[in-house]
């Protein structure tokens, strides 16, 4: 960026996925449209992809983040065959999925769709309720629609339909595989609105769901094999990230490098980036990925981030093994499970990686990957390397037939990663950005803390912020 360019100028902070999205479809628009305008990435580490993060060794693909996406949201997989990455693109294989509750592993109920069930007949015979709990389930036959006004929490609307065994025993469980949050504080809202919308609109949300679910294909007399609902790329989702690094114009992303402030420059409609090395950079617009609590302290002098220091994110840890599978002695036929908060085990998740993901593993090996932490259980997180393999394979051990020890454990600490949106999140966010509209315009806020932690949604928003600024500069 030179003093006699007069190019538009756009600053992308953060090279997560949703930065790197931004980059690389403002670059694809510029050269396609051939338009005045520079644009550089700024990330604070010295590695882009932000939480995904893969080790590839001796034949394994090991995840250290996110392991795949939503096959359902389509914008990862169109990105991926954008870049040349579709003929890595792989789905999950389909196999039974496990609660755990009370130390005992119970099939996930067919037909349930985020533990709701959408066929009777594996609810009424499934030992992870008693028959009260399944009475309980049933009010939501007759129960009235819900006249909350506004928000509420996952945990008072499921609650209040299906009673609370079923969302202790397999709604929370769940739920807290994808947020690893509270369900009492998470929001209805701004998580899944779409039940809302099915109990508002069928009353009933068994009924409302069993509609609005789509029924299994059916190829003849044959079902349809079933496919399954995740994609990941097998090469390891960081090569993912590198892939879109490498599209990229070679000198248009800075790494080592932190935004401390931004401000708007008193004398135009331009930005003033503090950097953290001593520079200063001028621009016309920004892009901002980070997570929200390096959001709230670039933009300390306004007082409408203000709210994001209250927004809380948890810790995690996930801990992957790697076994011959000599060592286990009596295999479980699934692809994972998760751990109810009712039972006495301190993993809250785990994940039979070689079944799942098949290609991650060399033949003859075992990869299993748990997860640690979640809202108001974060402690394990800060114990050694050492203290975590054992909790965890203590906790393993209940429920498998382990003989020897693993050949290699990778523990990956996630500290405050995890986003919560809790009750209100959507009003909150809506109203800062309605602030930034209007008294900071050529800002644009985007990432896993605003709408949608998902790799998808991350993407998605990566998009927006693109189709945002080229709107702006455009004025
Ligand atoms: C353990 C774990 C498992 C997950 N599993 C899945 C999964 O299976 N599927 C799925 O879809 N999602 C999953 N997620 C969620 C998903 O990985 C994240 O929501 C997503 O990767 C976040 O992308 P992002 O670009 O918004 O943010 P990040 O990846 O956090 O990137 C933000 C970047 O900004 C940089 N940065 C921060 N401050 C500054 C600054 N001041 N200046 C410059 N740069 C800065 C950071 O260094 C970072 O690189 C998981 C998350 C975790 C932690």
């Amino acid at each position: 960026m030179t003093e006699q360019n007069q190019n538009k100028k756009v600053v992308v902070i953060g090279g997560g996925i949703t930065g790197l999205t931004a980059i690389y479809y403002l670059q694809k628009e510029i050269k396609e449209k051939n338009l005045p305008i520079d644009v550089i990435l700024i990330e604070a580490s010295h590695r882009l992809g932000g939480k995904i993060q893969t080790v590839t060794e001796n034949g394994y693909v090991i995840e250290r983040g996110p392991d795949s996406f939503l096959a359902r949201k389509t914008s990862a997989a169109r990105l991926a065959s954008e870049v040349g990455l579709e003929n890595q693109l792989v789905n999950n294989s389909t196999g039974k999925s496990y609660v755990l509750v009370d130390n005992e592993l119970h099939p996930m109920p067919g037909g349930s769709v985020m533990g709701i069930p959408t066929q009777m007949g594996p609810f009424v015979t499934t030992g992870l309720f008693s028959l009260q709990g399944k009475m309980r389930a049933a009010a939501d036959f007759v129960l009235p629609r819900s006249n909350v006004k506004g928000d509420q929490s996952l945990g008072q609307f499921f609650r209040r339909r299906l009673g609370n065994e079923v969302v202790e025993n397999l709604i929370e469980p769940l739920l807290s595989g994808i947020y690893a949050g509270d369900i009492d504080k998470l929001s209805l809202k701004a998580t899944f609105p779409q039940f809302h919308q099915v109990e508002q609109k069928h009353r009933s949300l068994i009924l409302g769901m069993k509609k609005t679910t789509p029924k299994p294909q059916k190829n003849g007399n044959e079902p349809e094999k079933k496919k399954g609902v995740f994609l990941t790329i097998k090469s390891g989702l960081q090569s993912f990230v590198d892939r879109i690094e490498s599209k990229l114009d070679p000198n248009s992303v800075i790494k080592g490098v932190k935004i401390d402030s931004i401000v708007q420059s008193d004398g135009d409609s331009s930005y003033i980036l503090q950097l953290n090395n001593g520079e200063v950079m001028k621009t016309d617009s920004v892009i901002v990925t980070t997570p929200h609590q390096a959001v709230q302290s670039m933009f300390s002098h306004y007082d409408f981030f203000e709210h994001l220091k209250e927004m809380p994110s948890t810790s995690v840890a996930t801990v992957a093994m790697g076994f011959d599978e000599k060592a286990i002695k009596q295999d479980i036929d699934g692809t994972g499970f998760v751990v109810s908060r009712n039972s006495d085990y301190t993993i809250t998740a785990c994940t039979w990686t070689h079944k799942k993901w098949e290609h991650s593993t060399p033949k003859g090996k075992v990869l299993l990957r748990c997860y640690v932490g979640r809202a108001g259980d974060e402690a394990i997180v800060d114990l050694s390397d050492e203290q975590i393999e054992q909790i965890v394979l203590e906790d393993l051990k209940k429920i498998m037939d382990i003989s020897m020890s693993p050949e290699f454990t990778i523990v990956s600490r996630w500290k405050d990663a995890m986003p919560q949106y809790t009750v209100g999140h959507k009003q909150r966010y809506e109203e800062m950005i309605k602030n930034v509209e209007h008294q900071l315009p050529g800002i644009f806020i985007a990432g896993s803390s605003f709408e949608g932690l998902g790799l998808p949604d991350c993407i998605d928003q990566g998009e927006k912020a693109v189709s945002n600024v080229l709107g702006y500069l455009n004025k």
